[in-house]
């Protein structure tokens, strides 16, 4: 059965004494449950209470040991999904004695995951909630490698995409109902629990509207690094294709959210960018295929939905072109916007949407799920037809949105072809392989001033300074230095920008003055290095 365990074989008695001596031990990372991460030696799960359990003995270790904060809210978050109420994670304690009284415990001998997927039937969220995170958490411990064990406690089943999962390490993954299969007490020898969110961009709008990410911390290149390392594990090789094979994608959706007139638009992008246009669904191709044409598109357009997370496969310099419904503004949902647009993803990023509305069709008698408000008050249904723009909203259940979301659309083609005109600012080309520097210059080395004093109102102040030490190693454009200049005592500064390594200053500057100078070095205008140790300057 695909549920075994593992073909390592551990040495029962030994794990059992090991268990009831020296009990659980718990160190995690991390100041708040939001960004605490926790790895467990004998870390138990009870699957009749289906609740965790810490084992006390003599030498059992709990760091944090924070007391009933353990409970306010919880001890961290099992989704990478930021402090939602579902998604806490917490254990029961005991004493290590207790285990006399207890069912024998299963011992899991692999190194465990332990973790919440999110939404595991939208692919958006498979993606940007699971997946990613779960690929760079196990970066971020060796021992969570290709032979770790991911275990996944939110309760659902496998869902549409499990296979996807099952890339992440050889092992099968568990579900929490998998669980009950090996026995009443499971005990993982070494687990880690809780998910790193430093790859996530977007906030889906639990306590304010959906957006980025206050602090984004991930950038394309691990973006770029994970969906290489999907492809692989697809088997997928993106070969070079001839001059003049440059292609188009449209991402079709079959089941909602249609565009009605889409043979009209492939058309119309076929002859405005003389290339071939191809449409992929979820419906009509498996996951990898998709996967394949997309890596090499010089374009994908698409309704905005889950599919177009898809363009984390799209080649650097392809542009992305996301198809609005009718009343639904584009700057309020731009999860994909977001993506396209991180520094590094190297995407061309265009919003489209239908201010037309002959050209929607409204789905009003359809459940509320999916955008029907026949249950509505009449007047609030009158309201909502009536309406231009959805306004802001938080999660979930917004009928208005979920109404408007779900419309269908006829595309205004000379609407759209000039939208994508004008957004575009070079033709996308997938040869577009170089990626803008990244590399920050150092700081500038033996930083010095001279003063010097010209009349009773006249002085100079002279600064000089050597190039980073990284600079004699790299090829860089455009090398620029930064100087401020403060008075001692004033909350304000003079920026100066310079191309050369020295400057004498003489307007504004005052004889029998102490100056703060400080000086960087700027690459290609916006790779700002730090500043060096300030200097005093007196005139
Ligand atoms: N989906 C699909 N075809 C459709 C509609 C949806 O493949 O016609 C997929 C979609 O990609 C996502 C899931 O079904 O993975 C849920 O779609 P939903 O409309 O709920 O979410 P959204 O796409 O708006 O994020």
């Amino acid at each position: 059965q695909s549920q075994e365990l593992s073909n390592v074989r551990i040495d029962y008695h030994a794990a059992l004494l090991a268990l009831q001596e020296q009990g659980t031990r718990m160190v995690c990372t991390g100041k708040m449950h939001t960004d605490r991460i926790c790895r467990f030696d004998y870390l138990c799960y009870c699957t009749e209470a289906e609740e965790f359990i810490f084992f006390h003995s003599n030498a059992s270790v709990m760091l944090p040991n924070i007391g009933p904060r353990r409970f306010q809210p919880a001890l961290l978050d099992l989704s990478s999904v930021e402090d939602h109420n579902t998604q806490y994670f917490n254990f029961l304690e005991l004493p290590a004695a207790a285990l006399k009284y207890m069912p024998k415990p299963v011992f899991v001998p692999d190194v465990t995951l332990i973790l919440n997927r999110f939404n595991a039937d939208n692919l958006m969220h498979i993606f940007h909630d699971d997946l990613l995170p779960i690929f760079y958490t196990m970066q971020q411990y060796t021992d969570l490698d290709d032979e770790a064990r991911l275990v996944f406690m939110e309760g659902w089943g496998e869902g549409n995409y499990f296979d996807l999962y099952r890339l992440l390490s050889s092992k099968q993954p568990l579900l929490k109902e998998h669980l009950k299969n090996f026995g009443k007490l499971m005990c993982f020898t070494k687990s880690y629990v809780g998910l790193s969110k430093m790859t996530t961009w977007y906030q889906y709008g639990f306590v304010q509207p959906q957006g980025p990410k206050a602090n984004i911390l991930v950038s394309g290149n691990e973006i770029r690094q994970f969906a290489l390392f999907l492809m692989d594990r697809l088997n997928i090789t993106t070969e070079e294709r001839p001059e003049g094979d440059d292609y188009i994608v449209v991402f079709s959706r079959a089941s909602n959210r249609l565009i009605h007139n889409e043979a009209e638009l492939l058309l119309a992008l076929a002859q405005e960018y003389k290339m071939r246009t191809v449409t992929v669904s979820l419906e009509e191709q498996t996951f990898a295929s998709i996967v394949q044409i997309i890596s090499s598109a010089s374009m994908l357009v698409s309704m905005h939905g889950a599919q177009l997370i898809t363009s984390v496969f799209l080649p650097r310099g392809a542009a992305v072109i996301e198809l609005f419904p009718y009343a639904v503004n584009p700057e309020h949902y731009t999860p994909y916007k977001t993506l396209a647009s991180l520094p590094g993803m190297d995407l061309q990023y265009i919003s489209w949407r239908n201010t037309i509305e002959k050209n929607t069709v409204t789905y009003p008698d359809r459940p509320w799920d999916q955008g029907g408000i026949t249950h509505l008050e009449k007047e609030e249904q009158e309201r909502i037809l009536a309406s231009k723009e959805v306004p802001r909203h938080l999660c979930c259940r917004n009928p208005e949105w979920l109404f408007r979301i779900y419309q269908d659309t006829i595309v205004d083609i000379p609407s759209f072809l000039e939208v994508v005109r004008d957004g575009l600012k070079v033709k996308p080309n997938l040869k577009i392989r170089k990626t803008s520097s990244i590399i920050h210059p150092g700081r500038v080395r033996q930083p010095k001033c001279q003063t010097s004093v010209q009349a009773a109102h006249e002085a100079k102040l002279s600064v000089s300074w050597q190039i980073p030490w990284n600079l004699k190693y790299l090829k860089v454009r455009e090398v620029k230095y930064e100087v401020w200049i403060q008075e001692q005592g004033e909350n304000t500064y003079m920026p100066y920008i310079l191309p050369q390594q020295n400057y004498t200053f003489s307007e504004n500057i005052k004889p029998f003055t102490t100056y703060l100078v400080w000086v960087r070095c700027i690459f290609n205008k916006s790779l700002l290095g730090p500043f060096a140790d300030v200097l005093i300057c007196k005139t």
